[in-house]
């Protein structure tokens, strides 16, 4: 069997951790067959570049991960995420202005093999085959630990037998997206059936969450801070993501940074949001 060592820019709480994993420069004594550089972030993409020139002196180096282009094959636990996340699909039909996926995986759904984890990926799961989603939670009921849904579900495709789905599941938790003001109206819709089904629930630990994208050419902090106060009051717990542009850097001033970062840094914070969320009960 081919000996491969991945070589990862930066260390996540995804990152796998066995022996074959490596952060920086190889080690005197690395020997491998292949090394492959996973990149996760757009932003670590020239480091990305530094390591595998580096590594070349070990072995034939690729460089892959969500990155980039080339991870559009059949997902195989463990190799390049911590066991325990899964991506049983890629793709989404949706054209979001300010993301990649359907840029790199296309506007058609690609239904993968579904192996086995707890922490689903999928860019967009919810726009996937019934028959596939109902198989994903097959595979998720019969896991031991419990269940996050990271990659996030899109609240307008929301349905109650998926709700249901939910309901049978050991959750722990899932995320929506408020990324723009049309989000709003689904995701409204979508905190009555989890409200309903009692998924948001004010004395219960905070499952249902959403990521609220801030920072965008038209956005300003008074309109973020609307965006992210109606997350808390609809009972999700919102996670700030700060908009990064093409080129990944920040588009405007140095002082307008250090203004987003904190800003951000308030709002991603789960203590000082879930210290938010008490204060409305
Ligand atoms: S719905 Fe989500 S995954 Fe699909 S294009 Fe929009 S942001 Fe991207």
């Amino acid at each position: 069997m081919k000996k491969i060592i991945r070589v990862f820019p930066r260390r996540t709480n995804a990152t796998p951790t066995d022996e074959n994993v490596r952060f920086g420069d190889p080690g005197l004594f690395d020997t491998a067959d292949e090394v492959h550089v996973s990149v996760a972030f757009s932003w670590d993409l020239r480091n990305a570049q530094a390591l595998a020139d580096l590594w070349s002196i070990v072995a034939p180096v690729k460089i892959g991960g969500p990155a980039t282009n080339k991870c559009k094959g059949e997902f195989t636990p463990g190799m390049y995420l911590k066991k325990g996340y899964t991506i049983t699909s890629r793709g989404c039909p949706n054209r979001c202005w300010f993301c990649n996926v359907w840029k790199k995986f296309g506007t058609v759904i690609t239904e993968l093999i579904i192996k086995d984890g707890w922490n689903v990926l999928d860019d967009n799961l919810l726009a996937c085959s019934d028959n596939h989603i109902g198989n994903v939670f097959k595979m998720l009921q019969r896991q031991k630990h419990p269940i996050a849904f990271t990659g996030g579900l899109e609240a307008a495709r929301l349905k109650d037998w998926h709700v249901d789905l939910l309901l049978k599941l050991n959750l722990d938790r899932l995320y929506f997206a408020y990324d723009t003001p049309d989000d709003l109206a689904p995701l409204m819709r979508a905190s009555i059936m989890l409200q309903d089904a009692g998924i948001i629930h004010p004395n219960k630990k905070h499952k249902a969450r959403c990521f609220v994208l801030i920072g965008y050419p038209t956005d300003s902090f008074e309109k973020a801070e609307i965006r992210l106060n109606q997350t808390l009051e609809l009972g999700f717990m919102p996670m700030a993501m700060f908009y990064r542009n093409h080129e990944y850097n920040f588009r405007g001033s140095w002082p307008d940074k250090r203004k987003w970062n904190r800003f951000t840094t308030e709002w991603a914070n789960p203590i000082i949001v879930g210290g938010k969320m008490k204060q409305l009960k």
